[in-house]
């Protein structure tokens, strides 16, 4: 077991350096007076760890929960603890350009004033998204309201509209265990991510990119400041980029390096990343920028200063990323499946005791799970697994065989008493999904987890087990979970919204329709043809023909009136408007509470 290093400052120095101010209180709340940020409620931090707390994730809580506006170097700043990512400002020749506008219009908006009332009125002259998560996107009508260039990387909005919208509802549903939203903040509860305390919970916007980024050595000139980019597509996010100051020798890595082992694949759920890839770009990032930083920032935690500390930390995450990678492969080759070489890998004694590459968003577990499935996928190529029954149904022939419930707890209470809390869950998930209503499962089930929950060095861990934990106590919690992409949907194209109508429909319901729909949206100049059949509707592009039910002329903000039900007013018909109605009614609703710790 590496001992870590508590007495080593170096990343409170860090994380404190260049403080300008601070809002006080650090609360911000929306039009409606309701609290969208309170990292106040974060001040019982200040204490010493307590047993209900992982001391390595108590200490990255301490780190990630000191907020303000910082400077970075000269004329450039960050406002970091406003969310859960940072937002960054570039002084340009007329205004400011701003990094990543955080979650939400709101926190990104009180980020804006916080910088300006130290540094003056400056406009918003320019807008960079780093990569197309929505904490790098979100708050963008927080800070500007268009008419300025906004750069990101190529592909940015197809891959922002299918993490955000396609799977979004699943994606919030298990992101509120992942950010541990519904959980009271406090030693026993909400203690941080790792990457950040947590997300802010107000309205959520997108603009489209009027720039895209296509190649690395690309540079730009925005408000007079160059920017020489590299692109890498596929790391942290499909489309993401690391870019380069020239004229103020700083070097903005995005979140391909931050301060902890990142997720090669998130617990909320995404496409797996390549940690191979990810490496490789960091590598190329040292050598493209390495001699000419001298700080290095990135969209979450703290900067660091001085050349050989950047290529130290650089080289350290590339290596991190290699390692798990290449570790995974070797023993995936010698037969081992995911879990196993979860249980087996173990990091090099120097990466082990980094503060920066432990796994306080990432673990090493999961991540070289993510490998294994990036590789071979969800099955093991063992027999005994490619036919499972599902959870519930195997569940009462387990509960079955080892005779009822009550022996089962019995059981599992004794494993828990052993410490094996592992095994305890394992055999408690089976009663509970054998038996919902059994309130001595449960309850036994929630006290483990929140065991395995105080002990976990990750956030999201932690963050698992103690909403697990609260659902089954209390029932499913909504509360804090009213972040929405409603505000994104302006922002899709006609292609992606005819996506988001094909995933809500109900297909074996439609099995027995089939229509034919032309669309010609007066707008865009663009017109598609729709059909369905076999329960699957397909779109195109294509001009308006022979054969259609119905045809409509319309605009895309007709398009997206008619599929928030507000009918067809105003768009002109031909052929049989019934047509329309049909499929709407044929488009199920998601359900944004779905259980998870129960059946
Ligand atoms: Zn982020």
């Amino acid at each position: 077991m590496t001992e870590l290093r508590y007495e080593d400052r170096t990343d409170f120095d860090d994380a404190s350096r260049g403080l300008i101010g601070a809002l006080d209180p650090c609360v911000v709340t929306d039009a409606e007076g309701r609290v969208v940020w309170d990292n106040d409620s974060f001040a019982f931090l200040g204490a010493e760890c307590p047993d209900t707390a992982n001391p390595s994730l108590w200490r990255q809580s301490q780190l990630c929960a000191k907020h303000g506006l910082y400077e970075v170097t000269d004329g450039i700043y960050q406002v970091r603890g406003l969310d859960l990512s940072n937002m960054t400002l570039v002084e340009g020749d007329t205004g400011v350009i701003v990094i990543d506008p955080l979650i939400s219009a709101e926190t990104a908006a009180a980020g804006l004033r916080l910088y300006r009332e130290h540094r003056g009125d400056r406009p918003v002259t320019g807008v960079v998204y780093t990569h197309s998560h929505v904490d790098h996107f979100g708050g963008v009508r927080g800070v500007v309201d268009g008419d300025v260039p906004i750069l990101a990387p190529q592909g940015f909005l197809e891959a922002a509209v299918a993490e955000n919208v396609y799977a979004g509802t699943a994606m919030l549903r298990r992101g509120m265990y992942h950010t541990g939203s519904p959980l009271p903040r406090s030693p026993r509860g909400l203690i941080g991510t790792g990457l950040g305390q947590t997300s802010s919970i107000g309205s959520i916007s997108l603009l489209a990119p009027t720039v895209d980024i296509t190649h690395t050595g690309q540079q730009e000139v925005v408000d007079g400041v160059r920017i020489v980019f590299q692109v890498t597509p596929g790391t942290e996010a499909p489309a993401e980029m690391n870019f380069f100051f020239p004229d103020r020798a700083a070097l903005c890595m995005a979140e391909n390096a931050t301060h902890n082992l990142h997720n090669v694949l998130t617990l909320r759920g995404a496409v797996v990343r390549d940690a191979r890839v990810w490496s490789r770009y960091l590598n190329e990032a040292i050598t493209l920028f390495g001699d000419r930083a001298d700080v290095a920032f990135a969209s979450h935690h703290w900067p660091a200063w001085g050349r050989d500390r950047i290529v130290a930390f650089l080289s350290q995450q590339r290596d991190l990323y290699a390692y798990l990678h290449d570790q995974t492969l070797r023993l995936m080759n010698q037969g081992l499946t995911g879990p196993e070489v979860a249980e087996t890998i173990e990091l090099p004694p120097a990466l082990e005791s980094a503060w920066h590459a432990r796994g306080y968003y990432g673990s090493v577990s999961h991540n070289v799970k993510a490998v294994y499935q990036r590789y071979l996928g969800w099955f093991d190529g063992n027999p005994a697994h490619l036919w499972e029954h599902p959870p519930a149904e195997s569940a009462r022939r387990y509960v079955d065989c080892m005779g009822g419930v009550a022996e089962v707890v019995a059981k599992a209470r004794a494993y828990a008493g052993d410490g094996d809390l592992r095994f305890a869950a394992e055999l408690l998930n089976h009663a509970v999904f054998a038996e919902p209503t059994n309130a001595q499962a449960k309850a036994l089930l929630a006290d483990v987890y929140e065991r395995l929950g105080f002990g976990s060095e990750s956030g999201t861990w932690r963050n698992f087990y103690l909403v697990g934990a609260t659902e089954l106590r209390r029932g499913i919690v909504m509360e804090g979970s009213s972040v929405s992409a409603a505000g994104m949907i302006t922002a899709l194209t006609v292609e992606q919204l005819f996506d988001s109508i094909a995933i809500r429909l109900n297909g074996p319901r439609a099995w027995s329709s089939s229509l034919t729909i032309d669309w010609r949206f007066t707008d865009l100049g663009a017109a598609y043809r729709t059909t369905l059949s076999n329960g699957a509707l397909i779109h195109w592009p294509a001009e308006p023909a022979a054969g259609a039910d119905l045809r409509l002329t319309l605009t895309k903000a007709q398009l997206i009136g008619i599929l928030a039900g507000q009918g067809i007013e105003g768009v002109a018909t031909e052929g049989d408007p019934k047509v329309l109605q049909v499929l709407v009614e044929l488009l199920d609703d998601p359900d944004p509470a779905f259980a998870i710790v129960t059946p």
